[in-house]
Order: structure tokens, then C-alpha cells, then sequence
């Protein structure tokens, strides 16, 4: 592989001896003085300790984000917003070699990413921050006799809390993030346990962006300490949260006393349909990547591969040599391009569901089990593809986050689309075909939030991705997630 970057030094936050929480704008340790470790999940070795914060912490960050609800930051124009965000998107350009780094120290991610995380990262900030000077009402025309005006106004909805999960650290926080600031909006950020770091990265950021102190703030700890504190908080207005269903489901109980808003970007277990007509080549790379990239941790990821059956043979064959040739290995190796499982919890889970998958009587056409030798101090799993499976089996209908793809053969489009759609997810599906009537008929039918044609997995700031069924509810990216900030105020006036 060609290599198109130096391999960055190690992050300088690593030197703390503990990472700590961000509130109004300083730096302090969790109120009881706690904190726990995390760990690189390509060697195992001991990596950082962070501040485990708790109730007490997200008070004071709830009520911080609050009261710069209420001051300077309300007082900001469109334009001030957009100058801060635009300074962030310079700053994190400048700075994305160290941000990439943490996030693969700390959880795997292959550096080997960097080039699109320097594409990808800056252009999100830009794009909301193009959006700050664009948010707009509408002056509608009522039927009441005589002069009465009626027109809306786009409003922040308040203090918003943002959970975030461990799969795309960066990305994750700075997508929560960028709509949140364009729409006026004040954060409680709490990043995942098993991948706190470049969150904190990011404050510093922020920091010498200029924003205000109390507008973002940051507590990181546990899911079920801090990130249950957040979510029953009544002093938030909102929470957008990203992780699983099972949580998601935690998340609406929590928020139902102060009848928080709430979007909620959730599990998946897409499918990715391969028809007899499909561009081989293209189709079997695609579709293993679909579901390997990211080490199969990610939530759209190709989990569920159909394949017509005239090329159900050749399609597995191909696609379990190319699973073979796939170079897995310590994320900090330029070469590496399937990292380890992002921590000692996730390995295990996915190792039950190879477990669960054998016992069935599935066959494992190529991987199965957890790599040894140089990298058995890792987290690492051979690139695994199913066979023999049924519509009932566990590994087919439960999402594994991890790099495990079960096949199926099917026959007609109208046997795909329902085997598509036999799940309780709706996230993301690929289709691969030459046929375009074929390709528009499968997008329609599909219930998911996302459908690639000849592709998968493209992503853009401007374009909308979210989930149907249980896979959530609101739209991330795009101007959608703006909207998800903004409340809409009617106002009426009798000019008569
Ligand atoms: P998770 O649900 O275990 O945790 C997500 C976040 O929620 C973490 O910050 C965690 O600390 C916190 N949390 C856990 N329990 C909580 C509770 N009771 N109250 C409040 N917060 C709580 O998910 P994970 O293992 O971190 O991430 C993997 C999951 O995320 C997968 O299901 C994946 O599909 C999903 N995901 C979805 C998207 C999407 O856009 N739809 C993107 C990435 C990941």
C-alpha cells in the first residue's frame, strides 16, 4: 500500500496523568475524586486515566451550559456563531494528524484513515457553519379578517445533552457538536468510556476557538453513571444520542419526566444485495468492506449479505479471499487495514456471537476466531463470513459490531426485498446491480434510512443518515440535523 502520510508522534495529552472534566470553560477533576483507565486495544497495554465523572459533575455542566444559554452566547449574532466555527474548522485541519492518532491509540481506528479523516473532519464544521447565516422563518398567510400577521421563528431548543458512543470518537462528537453550535444551542458532551480522549482534544479546541466558557462542556465517565445523569437531568432540554437500541430504549424512560426531545441514531443490521448482473469486481470488494471496514464497527455496516443465487459460489469464494488478503494488524501500522475490536468487552461479545453462529450449525467460510501469535495480546478477529445460516439464527438477526457478515442466497427481487427487510433495524442497504430499474425499485422498497446503489458506505456532511424501524429516529448530517436543533415559534400580530 502506498503510504501518503507520516505516521504522527504520540499525542502530548497522553503525558497527563489524569484527563479531566470540562466545565465553563476550566479543567477539574470528577467531585469525588474518581477516575479509570483506558486501554490500547492493539497491544492491551494501559494507555490514559480519565475522570469518571458522576451526578454531581453533570449538575455543574448542566447548569453551566444553562446560564451560557442565558448570557453572552444568546447575545452572539449568526455571523459571531459562524466566525467561531469556521476559526474550529482551521484548528482542527491544523490539528487532525493528533486527533486521528488518539482516536487509534485509543480505540483501534487504522491510521491508515487519515487521509479521509483530513477530508472528511474539516468539512463537517464548514458545513454548518455555512449554515449558521441561513437559518429562517416563513411570514405565512392566515385567513383571520383585517390585519393580522402571522410569521415563525427558528429558535435554539436549549441545553442539549450529547452521549455519544466509542465506534468513530472524533467524528461522532464533532457531528453532535456542529449543529448544535450553528443552531444557538449550549452541550453537555459525554463521550463514551472506552473512547474519551479526542472529546477531550476537542474542548481545547474549542478553547482556542474562542468560544464562550459554559457553551460546550464535557463529562466523561460511565454509561450508567454520568450518561444516565444526563439523560434524567431536568434541566436538559435535549438529548442526542447515538449507541445502541437496548440503550436508546434506557434513554426514552430517562427522558420522559422533563419530556425531553430527543434523537436517537440506534443499532442496525443492514443488508447488502448482491443481483447476478452486479459488476463483480466492484460488488465483492464493496460488500466486504461494507461490513469489515471500521473492523465491523459500524452501525450501517453490511452485516447481511444476499446474493442472487446463479453467483452465490462465486460471490463467497471471491469475497472469502478477499477477507484473507485483508491486512490485519496494530492500528498504528500504516499497513494495517483491519485494526483490532475497540476494547476486552466488545471481543468478547463478538466472540459469543462466533460461538452462537458455530453451535447453530452455521459454517465459517473463512476467519472464526480471535487471532493469535504476534497480536494475541490485542483485540484482534479474523475478518469472518457465515454460510449455511437461517432467517432465525442469532447471527443473523442480532447486530454483532464486529468484522462478521453472514451470506444468504436469494432468487427473485421481490424474495430480496423481503428478506431485506425482515429485521427489526432500518439503518443502511446496498444494492449492486447494472439493471437501473432494478436499483430504484430496490431503493423504494427498502425500509431504511440509507440505500446504496453500486457503492457503500459514501458519507457527506450535506447528506441526511439516520435509521427507520428501531434503528432511531432524526436525521444526522445534513440540514435536517439543524432542524433537530431548532424549535419553530409562532408569532401573531393584529396590525389593525
Ligand atoms: P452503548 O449504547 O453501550 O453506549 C453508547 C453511549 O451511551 C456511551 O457513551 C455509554 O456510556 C452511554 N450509556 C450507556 N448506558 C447508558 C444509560 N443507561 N444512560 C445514558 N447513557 C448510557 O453503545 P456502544 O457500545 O458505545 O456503541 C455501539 C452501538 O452504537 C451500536 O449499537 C451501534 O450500532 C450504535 N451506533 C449507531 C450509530 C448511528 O448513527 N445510528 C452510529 C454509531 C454507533
Amino acid at each position: 500500500m502506498t503510504q501518503h502520510f507520516q505516521i504522527p508522534p504520540r499525542p502530548a495529552l497522553l503525558n497527563r496523568p489524569v484527563q479531566q472534566i470540562f466545565i465553563n470553560g476550566s479543567w477539574c477533576d470528577a467531585a469525588d475524586g474518581r477516575d479509570f483507565p483506558t486501554v490500547d486495544p492493539s497491544s492491551g497495554a494501559p494507555l490514559a486515566r480519565i475522570a469518571r465523572g458522576g451526578s454531581e459533575d453533570i449538575d455543574r455542566a448542566v447548569s453551566s451550559a444553562r446560564a451560557a444559554l442565558e448570557g453572552e452566547w444568546a447575545r452572539m449574532t449568526p455571523a459571531d456563531r459562524q466566525r467561531i466555527l469556521l476559526r474550529l474548522a482551521d484548528l482542527v485541519e491544523a490539528n487532525i494528524d493528533d486527533l486521528a492518532m488518539i482516536d487509534t491509540l485509543e480505540m483501534g481506528a487504522p491510521i491508515a484513515r487519515l487521509p479521509v479523516m483530513r477530508r472528511r473532519s474539516p468539512s463537517v464544521i464548514r458545513f454548518y457553519a455555512g449554515l449558521v447565516t441561513a437559518i429562517e422563518g416563513r411570514t405565512i398567510s392566515n385567513s383571520i379578517p383585517g390585519d393580522v400577521v402571522s410569521y415563525t421563528l427558528r429558535e435554539p431548543v436549549g441545553v442539549v445533552g450529547a452521549i455519544i458512543p466509542w465506534n468513530a470518537p472524533f467524528p461522532a462528537a464533532l457531528i453532535k457538536l456542529c449543529p448544535v453550535l450553528a443552531a444557538g444551542c449550549t452541550l453537555v458532551l459525554k463521550p463514551s468510556e472506552d473512547a474519551s480522549l479526542s472529546s477531550i482534544r476537542l474542548m481545547e479546541l474549542l478553547q482556542e476557538a474562542g468560544l464562550p466558557p459554559g457553551v460546550v462542556n464535557m463529562v466523561t465517565g460511565y454509561g450508567l453513571e454520568a450518561g444516565a445523569a444526563l439523560a434524567a437531568h431536568p434541566g436538559v432540554d435535549k438529548i442526542a444520542f447515538t449507541g445502541s437500541t437496548a440503550t436508546g430504549r434506557q434513554i426514552i424512560a430517562a427522558s420522559m419526566g422533563n419530556l425531553k426531545r430527543l434523537s436517537l441514531e440506534l443499532g442496525g443490521k443492514s443488508p447488502d444485495i448482491v443481483f447476478a448482473d452486479a459488476d463483480l469486481d466492484r460488488a465483492v470488494a464493496g460488500a466486504a468492506m461494507g461490513v469489515f471496514g471500521n473492523t465491523g464497527q459500524v452501525c450501517s455496516s453490511g452485516s447481511r449479505i444476499f446474493v442472487q443465487r446463479p453467483v452465490f459460489d462465486e460471490v463467497v469464494t471471491r469475497m472469502a479471499d478477499f477477507a484473507r488478503a485483508l491486512q490485519v494488524g496494530p492500528a498504528t501500522d500504516p499497513a494495517t487495514q483491519i485494526g483490532p475490536i475497540a476494547s476486552e468487552r466488545q471481543l468478547m461479545r463478538v466472540m459469543s456471537y462466533l460461538d452462537a453462529g458455530k453451535t447453530a450449525g452455521a459454517t465459517a467460510v473463512v476467519g472464526g476466531q480471535r487471532l493469535a501469535g504476534a497480536l494475541e495480546t490485542g483485540c484482534f478477529v479474523a475478518p469472518t463470513i457465515f454460510s449455511n445460516v437461517s432467517s432465525d439464527m442469532t447471527i443473523v438477526r442480532e447486530e454483532i459490531f464486529g468484522p462478521v457478515a453472514v451470506v444468504i442466497p436469494f432468487d427473485t427481487e421481490a424474495d430480496a426485498v423481503k428478506m431485506a427487510n425482515d429485521t427489526e433495524y432500518g439503518l443502511g442497504a446496498g444494492v449492486w446491480t447494472r439493471d437501473l430499474g432494478c436499483a430504484h425499485r430496490m431503493s423504494r422498497r427498502i425500509r431504511a434510512g440509507t440505500v446504496w446503489v453500486n457503492s457503500y458506505q459514501l458519507m457527506d456532511p450535506a447528506v441526511p443518515m439516520g435509521g427507520m424501524k428501531q434503528s432511531g429516529h432524526g436525521r444526522e448530517c445534513g440540514v435536517e440535523h439543524l432542524d433537530a436543533f431548532l424549535e419553530t415559534k409562532s408569532v401573531w400580530i393584529d396590525a389593525g
